[in-house]
């Protein structure tokens, strides 16, 4: 049975939050455990009225349905809702946190491609990283729901096929670089002020190698990246929200020279559906049910996202009340769990009867 928080702080239903107020305090220095004949569970059971009657959304919603929302433990959790009430209609439900999803380190798979060497001599050399990507894909919201693959077409930056990312025309020989006659480092000179100053610097066209090739690849002149459209493959996880953010660690553009490529990041857009919202893992809906079968109980179906279902609809269920359909809402990203479906029951009024109808509910009128 829920507790009647009006008799908890002895006020009246219609008190005004002043009155509430002072009648929390009066018996909150009565109840408090430190002092003498205190009680520390009426002390904790007062609070908890006053959680809810001193705040006027919660005492509204208690008021309305005799309950606080974040107690019917395991059952159907009413501040899901949030303060807003149950309206599955509601616009701006989505979560709008960024979370990002790493698929595993496709740029270890590059670094076993171009072979160990690469990575020794990256340490001598100015190693420019690609840059990242950034996109947006729009799915359908069943595909959110249960996870889809999808494959999107990039015009970006990739490793140059002619060189295989090294810059150098094939057959062509490795030579001294000439800019800086193998040191790999140049002198710069700055005119300030106060002088010139004098510094040294990676060579730039050797990168600090202090040896180049005979000959430039031809097809990216000597970069070892070349611009191309690529399609890459997505998985998109089951459960994913609208604005959440799908990375691809080295889907992003090739760095040159043999540079590690930046990520590709994703950020989904969930397309709207005209029979289903989401709201955190549960998934929203509504039917219709007329008065006869509201009022005697009714066997209907109620649409899920897995197909038809049936929803038994007691005797005498009033507009707006919602049933739970168990296990139908939406997967968890990182657990096996699955969210709840909730249907509202909307019951149509007729606007016109017929002259029959009409007897009969005129009939009914006399007899309440
Ligand atoms: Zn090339
Ligand atoms: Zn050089």
């Amino acid at each position: 049975m829920t507790k009647d928080y009006y008799e908890i702080l002895g006020v009246a239903k219609g008190t005004s939050p002043e009155e509430i107020k002072k009648a929390y305090r009066k018996k909150a220095h009565q109840y408090h455990p430190d002092k003498a004949g205190g009680n520390e569970a009426k002390f904790k059971e007062l609070n908890e009225a006053y959680q809810v009657l001193g705040n006027a959304e919660k005492r509204k919603q208690y008021d309305q349905f005799g309950t606080t929302f974040d107690q019917q433990g395991g059952g159907f959790n009413w501040s899901d809702f949030g303060n807003a009430g149950f309206d599955p209609f509601r616009q701006g439900g989505f979560r709008s946190e960024n979370i990002k999803f790493d698929f595993g380190d496709i740029g270890d798979i590059f670094g076993d491609i171009f072979g160990t060497g690469r990575s020794s001599r990256a340490r001598s050399r100015r190693v420019t990283r690609g840059q990242d990507i950034e996109m947006e894909l729009e799915i359908n919201f069943r595909e959110a729901v249960f996870g889809t693959e999808k494959t999107v077409e990039l015009y970006k930056t990739v490793t140059c096929d002619k060189c295989e990312g090294t810059g150098a025309e094939p057959g062509s020989k490795i030579i001294t670089c000439s800019t800086c006659q193998g040191s790999g480092q140049v002198d710069q000179i700055q005119r300030t002020i106060l002088g010139q100053i004098r510094s040294r610097a990676i060579c730039p066209d050797c990168q600090g190698e202090g040896k180049t090739y005979s000959k430039k690849c031809s097809r990216c002149r000597g970069t070892g990246v070349i611009k191309d459209t690529q399609r890459i493959k997505v998985n998109i996880p089951a459960g994913i929200d609208n604005g959440q953010t799908i990375r691809l660690s080295g889907e992003g553009e090739m760095g040159p020279k043999g540079g590690p490529a930046g990520d590709l990041f994703i950020s989904i857009r969930v397309k709207l559906d005209p029979e289903f919202r989401r709201q955190g893992s549960n998934i929203l809906s509504q039917i219709k049910i007329n008065f006869a079968q509201a009022v005697l109980g009714a066997k209907i179906k109620a649409n899920t996202l897995e197909g038809e279902g049936y929803l038994k609809i007691p005797a005498g269920t009033p507009s707006g009340k919602i049933f739970k359909l168990k296990g139908k809402g939406v997967p968890q990203l990182h657990s096996r769990s699955r969210g709840d479906q909730l249907v509202e029951v909307i019951v149509k009024i007729p606007e016109r009867l017929s002259r029959e109808q009409k007897k009969l509910i005129e009939k009914l009128a006399e007899l309440e």
